[in-house]
């Protein structure tokens, strides 16, 4: 008799200091490989052009509460003063369908996903050194001088996270990151 085997896709999560490039070399490798888009949520206001229920699930502070005392969330963190997190259904569904799912998450989210999932694979992105990073920050122009500064203050501590991940990008070319994220999907 033939034997049945169920595969599960695999999670990737994907980390970085605002402004190393990781959500645009996520975005492109999703639509590359047809990986669905997670959608996290978030109590950040939207900035310009963003919209909810395709960039974010944009909650007040006391739904996201509500969420997480209805044990909704596969992780959740504070970043940057905002609460952010990955909703249980968006990573456990398509895990079970066999499909891969990529997180772009914060490295203390990074950290309970992997606590919870020892297979899960973290990926950390950053920039050659943090003269790129900050202007990287200020060229995108979405964030005031305040939120500038308070992302390169905490880039310098989530560099120090850089360690505890399985594989480092340094992203100095688009096109080849999404080659090495897409290699490390595929091992
Ligand atoms: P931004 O405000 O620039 O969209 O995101 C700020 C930070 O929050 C980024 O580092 C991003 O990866 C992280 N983030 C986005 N969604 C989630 C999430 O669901 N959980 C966690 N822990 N961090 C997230």
């Amino acid at each position: 008799m033939n034997k049945v085997i169920f595969m599960r896709g695999k999670l990737v999560v994907v980390s970085g200091p605002s402004g190393s490039g990781k959500s645009t070399v996520t975005k492109l490798v999703k639509d590359r490989l047809n990986i669905p888009l997670s959608i996290s949520a978030t109590t950040r206001n939207p900035r310009d052009g963003e919209i909810d229920g395709k960039d974010y699930y944009f909650l007040t502070k006391e739904k996201f509460q509500k969420k997480i005392k209805n044990d909704e969330f596969y992780e959740f963190a504070n970043v940057h003063g905002n609460y952010y997190g990955t909703l249980k259904k968006t990573v456990e569904e398509n895990l079970e369908k066999g499909l891969n799912v990529i997180l772009e998450i914060d490295v203390q989210g990074a950290l309970i996903v992997k606590e919870k999932k020892k297979d899960a694979v973290l990926v950390f992105f950053k920039t050659e050194n943090l003269e790129v990073l900050e202007n990287r920050l200020r060229n995108r122009k979405t964030d005031s001088e305040e939120v500038i500064e308070l992302r390169l203050k905490n880039a310098k501590k989530e560099l120090e996270y850089e360690k505890k991940y399985d594989y480092v990008i340094v992203n100095k070319n688009i096109e080849e990151s999404c080659n090495e994220l897409i290699n490390i999907i595929n091992l």
